[in-house]
């Protein structure tokens, strides 16, 4: 087997390697990012909470202050009943006033504050559905994940002992330029050279459409060897399956 050959053999299980896991990777970002949302959203949930909390104690404290005043104007209304003389009547009378106008006050803000507070409640409450329904959704991409896996591990690791062995084949620096040019176009690492017209020996590189001179199209058809790459892609060049054994004949 020519050079060639070995690496259009090799590129074959190349790509439905890659295609396998690119299947799986598909699955696992899925899931990631579904997760990532269930995660930020149970964060939100956690602040939203916290707030809740923090109000629901600052109502409490309100309430109690409302109380204590409440207690005073009691006090101060025994107090108004027993006063002795009208000078002490008047007096605690005023003080009274003030101290119901602090709690109408205290109590106006209160009411505000628990307004606020049954908003926040409501959008925890509204938290629930929605995290609830992500969480579906992340059941599922880790179910759809787990069952690609087991569909795929079998087939993956056959083809994965498949291109091990047609790796193997291939000499050491041959292999890390397939790999280099692999990875730089996503698998895609050889391309037939197209004959425009062989006629007037015109030829290009079918990846990149870019032109191929006559001598990079002799040196495929000579006995070579070595690779041969598009100046442009840098792709592997290889010949058509006509063109390469009718070559292979007068070779
Ligand atoms: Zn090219």
């Amino acid at each position: 087997m020519s050079l060639l050959q070995q690496l259009l053999a090799l590129h074959r299980v190349d790509v439905q390697v890659r295609s396998l896991r690119s299947r799986l990777a598909q699955a696992d970002h899925y899931l990631a990012t579904q997760q990532k949302q269930l995660d930020d959203l149970v964060a939100q949930r956690g602040d939203v909470e916290l707030q809740k909390k923090q109000l629901q104690a600052h109502v409490a404290n309100m309430e109690m202050e409302s109380k204590g005043i409440s207690d005073r104007v009691a006090r101060l209304r025994s107090d108004l009943n027993q006063s002795a003389n009208t000078k002490q009547y008047n007096a605690v009378l005023q003080e009274m006033k003030s101290v119901e106008l602090q709690k109408d006050e205290l109590d106006e803000q209160t009411l505000a504050q628990m307004e606020r507070l049954e908003q926040i409640a409501k959008r925890v409450a509204d938290f629930e559905t929605v995290i609830s329904d992500r969480q579906s959704l992340r059941e599922k991409a880790l179910a759809e994940r787990e069952e690609r896996h087991r569909d795929t591990a079998e087939r993956l690791g056959e083809l994965e002992r498949e291109r091990a062995t047609a790796a193997g084949l291939v000499p050491a620096d041959s292999m890390v330029r397939f790999d280099e040019v692999a990875e730089m176009h996503d698998g895609e690492a050889m391309s037939e050279v197209e004959v425009i017209s062989a006629r007037h020996r015109e030829y290009s590189c079918s990846a990149c459409n870019t032109e191929i001179p006559f001598a990079v199209y002799a040196r495929l058809l000579g006995e070579g060897g070595g690779i041969v790459q598009c100046v442009n892609c840098h792709r592997i060049l290889h010949l058509p399956a006509e063109a390469e054994a009718t070559a292979t004949k007068k070779r």
